[in-house]
C-alpha cells in the first residue's frame, strides 16, 4: 500500500535512475551557472521548451553574462526577447542584472530571502535557481511538478488551493534526497513535462506509477482539480496601417501603462457605438493630430493574453493631406518605416 513516507523513502531514487537515463539534452543543463538556469527559467515561463531552445541559444551568444546584459541597450533586450512576449521580464532582467553588478560582486545571492528582493524573481525562480544552480535543498514547484503531485496523491480539490500547495511544497522539500536536489527537481519537471503530460499522461512508461494513488483510482484524466476560470475581459480594437510614398507608420508607446516602449500601429480601443474605421479617425487624430482617410480591411486577429481577450480590427489607411506631419500626443517617437 502507498503510504506517504514509502513515497518519501522509495520514489526519489527510482525518479533519479530514471532521470539519469531519459534526460533530454537542453542547453542550459550543460556547463551549469546561476546566469543561465536565469535566464532559462525567465525563459520557460508560459513558453514551451522546444521554442525556448532557439531563444536560450541565440540570447547566450548575444548576452553571454551579467555585464552584457547590463550594458545592452533596451532595444535590443527587446528584439532578443522578440516574440516571447510578457516583455516586462525582460526589462526586468536588465534591472536585476544592474542590481547583482552593484550590490552582489557581479554573482547571486544564495539566500531565498535575497533572492525574492531582486525583479522579478519570485518564489519558483527563487527556488529554481538555489536548487539548480547551487545544489542548494530547495523545492521548485512549477506546473509540470504541482501536476505530477495532484496525480500521485490523487489531490481532489483545486492544486493550487493554497492547502494544496502547502502539501505539494512540504512534500517535494521531505522527498528531496540529500545533496540531489539539483538532479531531483530537475527530474521531477521532466517527468511532468514528458510523462505526466496535461492531456495524455504516459502511465505505462511512467517510473513511478508504483505509487500513483490517481493511477490506481483511474482518476489521471481528472486530475490536476483546475481552480475556477478567470473572468476574460473582451476588448474591440482598431488598428491602422497608414501608408505614405511605400512606406508605413509605426510608434512607440510611452514608458509606463500596458507594454512600455514597444512599437506599434496607431490604433486604439473601441468606444461603444463606434465602428472600427471611426475609432481609427479619432485615435490617429487624438494620438497623432493626422486626418486620415480608412480604406480596405485587412484582416481581425482574435488573441487572448492574461486577462484579454482581443479582437484587433486592422486596416489601410491613407493621409488626407500628404503634408501633415505626426505630432507625439501620446507615443515617444514615430517613424516612416519599409
Ligand atoms: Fe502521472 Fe501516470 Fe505517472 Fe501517475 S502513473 S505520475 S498519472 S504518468
Amino acid at each position: 500500500m502507498t503510504t506517504r513516507s514509502s513515497v518519501r523513502s522509495q520514489l526519489p531514487a527510482r525518479l533519479l535512475e530514471w532521470f539519469r537515463i531519459h534526460q533530454r539534452d537542453l542547453p542550459w543543463r550543460r556547463e551549469v551557472s546561476p546566469y543561465k538556469v536565469w535566464i532559462s527559467e525567465i525563459m520557460l515561463q508560459q513558453t514551451q521548451t522546444k521554442r525556448v531552445v532557439h531563444y536560450f541559444k541565440r540570447w547566450m551568444a548575444r548576452f553571454p553574462d551579467l555585464a552584457s546584459v547590463a550594458r545592452a541597450k533596451e532595444d535590443g533586450l527587446l528584439k532578443a526577447w522578440e516574440g516571447l512576449g510578457y516583455y516586462n521580464r525582460v526589462r526586468n532582467i536588465q534591472r536585476t542584472a544592474l542590481i547583482l553588478l552593484r550590490d552582489h560582486g557581479a554573482g547571486f545571492p544564495q539566500s531565498y530571502d535575497e533572492l525574492l528582493q531582486l525583479p522579478g524573481i519570485g518564489p519558483y525562480t527563487a527556488g529554481a535557481i538555489l536548487s539548480l544552480a547551487f545544489n542548494l535543498p530547495h523545492c521548485a514547484v512549477d506546473g509540470n511538478v504541482e501536476r505530477v503531485f495532484a496525480r500521485l496523491f490523487d489531490l481532489q480539490t483545486p492544486v493550487k488551493s493554497p492547502d494544496n500547495r502547502r502539501f505539494i511544497r512540504e512534500e517535494a522539500l521531505a522527498m528531496l534526497p540529500e545533496n540531489r536536489a539539483r538532479q531531483f527537481n530537475q527530474a521531477l519537471m521532466e517527468l511532468g513535462a514528458v510523462v505526466c503530460r496535461p492531456r495524455d499522461a504516459d502511465c505505462q512508461s511512467c517510473p513511478v506509477q508504483a505509487w500513483c494513488l490517481s493511477l490506481r483510482h483511474h482518476t489521471v484524466k481528472q486530475r490536476p482539480v483546475p481552480g475556477k476560470p478567470e473572468k476574460m475581459t473582451p476588448l474591440e480594437v482598431a488598428a491602422g496601417v497608414l501608408v505614405r510614398d511605400g512606406r508605413i507608420l509605426i510608434q512607440k508607446r510611452p514608458p509606463g501603462g500596458l507594454m512600455p516602449h514597444l512599437w506599434e500601429f496607431p490604433g486604439g480601443k473601441i468606444k461603444p457605438g463606434e465602428s472600427p474605421a471611426e475609432a481609427l479617425i479619432r485615435e490617429f487624430q487624438e494620438e497623432l493630430e493626422l486626418s486620415i482617410t480608412v480604406g480596405e480591411k485587412i484582416i481581425v486577429i482574435r488573441h487572448s493574453y492574461t486577462v484579454f481577450r482581443v479582437t484587433l480590427h486592422t486596416f489601410w489607411c491613407r493621409l488626407k493631406d500628404e503634408e501633415q506631419q505626426p505630432k507625439l500626443c501620446f507615443a515617444v517617437d514615430s517613424r516612416w518605416v519599409r
